[in-house]
């Protein structure tokens, strides 16, 4: 199975992506993970890429298809992958066409920008192993403090509430119109996201399975 998941930043793709994972067994791809990767080690490509992610905008189209394309000969994707955050633009999707990539299905994952806003102000994620809280909806049991690896749990750079705003500015203007895109291949399905995350996953594990 061969998937994307289309969404405003903060719409949930990330935590959607390791459920479906985990259920079908395929690797997630997140474009947005590699380069924070290549940031924090500070290799050239995370470099290149520091400016454009910290101010909220997009990585040049040639620079992320390039990492898509080589994360896409390994191994693990021969039975299938999930991938959150990419294509972002129509120029991705034509290149991941150019391919030969056959997608069987994209899950949209709709929530509004309001929500957006609240929820991405307010979600931090381990340094350590990138698991994602919330300190309001999903805090951590200590403070600071992961759950899951005790590593610590900072905000992210680009959820500053001015960079939010550029991030669904850019959305809106680069990333929505790919919901036409492949509304035209008649494999876009689109999921509301739901109050508590249980809600929305069952939804897409349905629209993804049906
Ligand atoms: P994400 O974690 O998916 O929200 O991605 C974080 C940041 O990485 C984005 O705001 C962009 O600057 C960059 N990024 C991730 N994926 C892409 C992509 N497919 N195209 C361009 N920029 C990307």
């Amino acid at each position: 199975m061969r998937l994307i998941l289309l969404g405003a930043p903060g719409a949930g793709k990330g935590t959607q992506a390791e459920v479906i994972c985990n259920t079908l067994n395929i690797p997630a791809i997140s474009t947005g993970n590699i380069l924070r990767e290549a940031k924090a080690n500070k290799t050239p490509l995370g470099l290149e890429a520091a400016s454009y992610m910290d101010s909220g905008k997009l990585v040049p189209d040639e620079v992320v298809i390039n990492i898509l394309k080589e994360r896409l000969k390994e191994d693990d994707c021969k039975n299938g992958f999930i991938l959150d955050g990419f294509p972002r633009t129509v120029p991705q999707a034509e290149a991941l066409d150019q391919m030969g990539v056959e997608i069987d299905r994209v899950v949209d994952l709709e929530v509004p920008d309001e929500k957006i806003m609240a929820r991405l102000s307010g979600r931090r994620v381990c340094e350590k192993c990138g698991s994602s809280y919330h300190v309001l909806y999903k805090p951590t049991k200590v403070e600071g403090v992961c759950d899951r690896c005790g590593g610590k749990t900072v905000q992210r750079k680009d959820d500053a509430p001015e960079t939010i705003r550029e991030r669904l500015e850019v959305y809106h203007a680069q990333t929505e119109p790919l919901k036409d895109y492949y509304k035209k291949t008649g494999k876009l399905v689109v999921v509301e996201g739901q109050e508590e995350v249980a809600d929305t996953t069952a939804l897409t594990l349905k629209a993804v399975e049906a």
